[in-house]
């Protein structure tokens, strides 16, 4: 769960950057599927948002253009979670069944 505190932190540093004459300016749209806000940013943070944090962290950073926006884009990331996760429980289970019914080795291990 973001606090407002994290959530105003992360605002100062991504979101509503000072951002210095000589950088270069562009725009990522919110997050929020139901908003077409848009934030500014600088084409480096850009590029660290969508390519670099995936490639060097595995992680993805999702910039919201308020509050608002950032608890629903969580709220529906949730919902992805939980779909996630019954997913993967449901392919380990039959994964599971395949290994002990399908593998000729198991069959012979366990008679
Ligand atoms: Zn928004």
């Amino acid at each position: 769960m973001l606090t407002s505190t994290t959530l105003s932190t992360l605002k100062r540093s991504y979101w509503v950057v000072e951002i210095e004459l000589e950088e270069r300016i562009t725009e990522i749209t919110c997050f929020n599927p139901e908003c077409s806000n848009r934030i500014k940013t600088t084409i480096e943070q850009k590029r660290d948002f969508l390519i670099s944090f995936a490639l060097k962290y595995d992680a993805t950073v999702l910039p919201t253009c308020s509050k608002e926006c950032a608890q629903k884009l969580l709220n529906i990331l949730g919902d992805y979670k939980e779909i996630a996760r019954k997913a993967e429980e449901a392919r380990q289970k039959m994964r599971k069944k395949k290994a002990s019914s399908d593998d000729p080795r198991n069959q012979h291990r366990q008679t």
